[in-house]
């Protein structure tokens, strides 16, 4: 339930302190990281950024990591850092966890490909069923294969083929979600008539207007655009709770009022779970926001810390896979060593006993992180659910994208990213992202974190 209450504080921030503390914090990363700037260079040869992803491009360049255990992970210098990042949200079960070997290592000398079903992928199929409560299930190696997936079966069930999304939400990189991902502030446009922004170059116009967008956590706002659109819809998807923009909680009723709109429009439901799904509960946020999609898509934590993705689908929607309707292929799908990992993780590391860890552990960070920004007077305030988390640096909640923008504070954010880095914990860049808690992360490591914020606390108000 993250803390009950948030406060934030009142302190003045000096923008001149805060300045001068960003470049000697950047001058101690960039010092203590050197071998990974060597590798950056080597690396800037051969991919473009030098990096495989270019969520993986940070500043002054990307940390390249060398292993991990547990919650501990070592970059090329030989730093030890807790890890808090953990792969984006996906290292839940944590690093080398013994089942999930245990299971991959029984696999892997039997054949890792077949593009054949096996065993394995009707065992995890059935564990996601019991998990998201959608009976039929289909697997993807990724989240924006899954994303895509679901977009491609709500046109094809309704024949219809506009996609509603929430402003500022990232789903993946598939034409039709690349659109008011992370639009500027002056293009929005009017809050009850979003223009369709493309994030980026090489998506087609012509399908850019296919996508529209509506705020989140506004039901009323979403009923007068399925009134303005009406028999154009054939599919809302959104995350239930939006973890792309630090976090932002739904508020009370709303899901079920989006569930309601959705369903009396004729329009498909897909909640995207990628981040939520199998961190925030064991059934993710239909378990625990109590709302039922028609689609759930999945992916990061599910697959046991390996590649994989899925797209969960009502009776009415699975038919349409089935009778060759709509062509849902992929040579890796339910690739044998990923289901084997995926089953180890969801069956036997990711149990009711280890939510109820990570909620505990979750909580100790949550609210220690409330009592520094209480006794510092900071602007800004911690959010979290299960392994999820986060201190957004707003002095008043964030509901939607547009307050996102307008009130959270990106110098600070990216000075408390320099701050955890520099104090050994390794946590994901950049303004937006939360913290990812592991089944391996111990009260050692949310001290930690807690030092590392208290160091920055006090630099920052110099008290
Ligand atoms: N949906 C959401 C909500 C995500 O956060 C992401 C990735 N961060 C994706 C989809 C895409 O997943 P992937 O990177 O596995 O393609």
């Amino acid at each position: 339930m993250g803390v009950e209450t948030p406060t934030t504080g009142t302190a003045a921030v000096d923008r001149n302190r805060i300045a001068e503390l960003t470049r000697a914090e950047m001058e101690k990363l960039k010092s203590r990281t050197a071998n990974s700037r060597e590798h950056w260079e080597r690396a800037k040869k051969v991919m473009p950024g030098g990096v495989p992803s270019s969520f993986q491009s940070i500043e002054p360049w990307p940390i390249f990591i060398e292993r991990g255990e547990g919650s501990r992970v070592w970059d090329v210098d030989g730093n030890e850092y807790s890890d808090f990042h953990n792969g984006f949200g996906v290292v839940v079960v944590g690093h080398g966890n013994p089942k999930v070997a245990a299971a991959v290592q029984a696999r892997a000398p039997l054949g890792t490909h077949f593009a054949a079903p096996t065993d394995g992928s009707i065992r995890v199929a059935e564990e996601l069923r019991s998990r998201f409560e959608l009976p039929q299930w289909r697997f993807t190696n990724s989240g924006t294969e899954a994303t895509m997936d679901a977009v491609h079966l709500a046109r094809a069930v309704t024949g219809r083929d506009m996609i509603l999304k929430i402003e500022g939400s990232y789903h993946g990189h598939h034409d039709a979600v690349m659109v008011s991902v992370y639009p500027e502030l002056e293009e929005l446009g009017d809050r009850d008539d979003p223009r369709s922004i493309v994030f980026g170059e090489g998506y087609p116009r012509a399908l850019t207007e296919l996508t529209r967008a509506v705020p989140f956590n506004d039901a009323d706002a979403l009923e007068a655009a399925l009134n303005k659109l009406e028999g154009q819809v054939a599919g809302m998807i959104m995350e239930p709770a939006m973890m792309n923009i630090n976090i932002i909680p739904p508020v009370d009723g709303y899901l079920e009022r989006v569930r309601e709109l959705t369903s009396a429009h004729g329009v498909k439901l897909i909640f995207d779970e990628v981040k939520t799904g199998c961190t925030i509960a064991r059934g993710g946020a239909t378990e625990r926001f109590g709302v039922r999609a028609d689609m759930v898509t999945l992916a990061k934590t599910t697959f046991g810390a390996y590649p994989g993705g899925a797209v969960g689908m009502t009776e009415e929607i699975a038919p349409l896979i089935a009778d060759g309707a709509y062509h849902q292929y992929g040579t890796f799908n339910g690739n044998p060593l990923v289901m084997a990992a995926a089953h180890a993780a969801l069956s036997e590391v990711l149990t009711p006993d280890a939510y109820k860890k990570l909620e505990a552990t979750n909580e100790k960070l949550l609210s220690g992180l409330q009592g520094i920004i209480d006794r510092h007077g900071l602007p800004c305030y911690p959010e979290g659910m299960a392994a999820k988390g986060c201190v957004i640096f707003a002095s008043e909640p964030i509901r939607e994208y547009r307050d996102y923008l307008q009130r959270v504070d990106g110098e600070l954010a990216t000075l408390a990213w320099l701050y955890h880095m520099n104090h050994d914990i390794f946590m994901t860049p950049g303004v937006e992202e939360e913290w990812t808690l592991s089944v391996a992360h111990s009260d050692d490591d949310v001290q930690r974190y807690l030092d590392a914020f208290e160091a920055f606390a006090r630099d920052v108000t110099g008290s």
